[in-house]
């Protein structure tokens, strides 16, 4: 049912002329000025144009909430104060301070993506949204999001909550993930910039949308009588807030299973990492497997006279499907091996934290280890 909105603004009949693609010349000045008065301001990577800084930031802020990411944006300055530290550290420990923020490709990605700003552009970042675009991991949204912030360039963004926005405020019909709807956000997205004056202030309007979808123009509460879009948003304008952008189909979410072995022996826990591709890819995870016969098996092969136990399972949502985990704890006799093979190790259960771990599994053994200071 479409959301009522009695206090928000009446259509403008005065509204100034259309510009390219029927964007009105002053709705991007207008989102400006909003974000100039009213927008998010306290956040540690405003207020630079050092584009290191806001790479960083727009790639920890994809799929992740700005409350979520101040504390890792922080440590990861603190720890690589600039690209070229980034790319001269070890994959270990970049994936270690990435720890808990999801999406680990993003990170090696980061990684390779610095390394490549070090050896081919001198550690220096492009200055166009055209060329941040063929580095690896950043994609168009996020290369004009840096053009922008950094260099003031009229580079368009377009990323999830940008794409919410602009559905309602051009009335865009169709599935919002879908190539053809895409398409004509991304033209709706550069007609705005083009409509608009040559003084129009980048940094405010790209900061301006960001803020529009997170604090405003929500996903399920768009609060219409304080957006600056309003007078002639179609959306509003229609009563059609709560049905643009047009829903995606639900699919149920598959449930997978896996097994996972805390082996413990002489106050250490047995690590594995993961290869460097897929899930987890380059973290240190518990030993994982695909059914109990499987985990027993390697019991046996660790020589274990005693049989696991069986924890509480827990799940974990990844985007396509949750894994339930079945953990299982073995405390083995004598004394830990001291290397564990390629891939392995037998980690301290005081000093986990030296390994990058997923989520999931560090608030599995913290919860386990409660005496013990472990990963977040
Ligand atoms: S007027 Fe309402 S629906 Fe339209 S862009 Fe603003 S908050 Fe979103």
């Amino acid at each position: 049912m479409a959301r009522r909105t009695a206090t928000a603004p009446r259509p403008d009949a005065s509204a100034p002329p259309a510009g390219p693609a029927g964007a009105p010349a002053d709705a991007a000045s207008r989102i400006a000025a909003w974000q100039r008065r009213a927008g998010r301001h306290g956040l540690p990577w405003q207020r630079t144009r050092d584009p290191y800084r806001i790479w960083l930031s727009e790639i920890m802020l994809q799929q992740t909430q700005a409350a979520t990411v101040v504390p890792y944006y922080e440590r990861f300055l603190a720890l690589f104060p600039t690209v070229v530290d980034l790319a001269d550290a070890p994959q270990d420990a970049v994936l270690r301070a990435w720890a808990g923020l999801g999406y680990y490709a993003r990170a090696r990605n980061l990684h390779r993506c610095a390394q490549v700003l070090r050896d081919e552009h001198g550690g220096r970042f492009p200055a166009t949204a055209a060329e941040l675009a063929r580095l690896p991991g950043i994609g168009p949204s996020t290369a004009a999001a840096v053009a922008a912030f950094a260099y003031g360039e009229r580079a368009p963004i377009l990323d999830g909550n940008v794409r919410r926005v602009l559905a309602r405020y051009f009335a865009v019909e169709g599935d919002p993930a879908a190539a053809r709807t895409v398409r004509r956000l991304w033209e709706h997205a550069r007609a705005l910039i083009d409509a608009a004056p040559a003084g129009l202030d980048m940094a405010a309007y790209t900061q301006g949308q960001m803020d529009l979808g997170a604090t405003i123009c929500t996903r399920t509460r768009p609060d219409c009588a304080r957006c600056p879009l309003a007078p002639d948003c179609q959306a509003r304008i229609r009563n059609r807030q709560d049905e643009l952008p047009t829903p995606r189909a639900r699919r149920a979410q598959p449930l997978r299973h896996c097994w996972m072995l805390i082996a413990e022996c002489d106050g250490r826990v047995l690590l594995e990492r993961r290869p460097d591709t897929g899930i987890w890819g380059g973290l240190w995870t518990l030993p994982q497997f695909e059914d109990a016969a499987a985990l027993e098996a390697a019991c046996a092969g660790l020589a274990a006279a005693g049989t696991p136990l069986a924890l509480a399972a827990i799940d974990h949502v990844f985007t396509h499907f949750r894994l339930r985990i079945q953990p299982c704890w073995l405390r083995l006799p004598g004394a830990a091996p001291t290397a564990a093979g390629e891939g392995r190790a037998w980690a301290p259960i005081g000093n986990l934290d030296a390994h990058g771990m997923p989520a999931p599994v560090a608030r599995l053994l913290a919860g386990l280890y409660a005496d013990t200071p472990l990963p977040r």
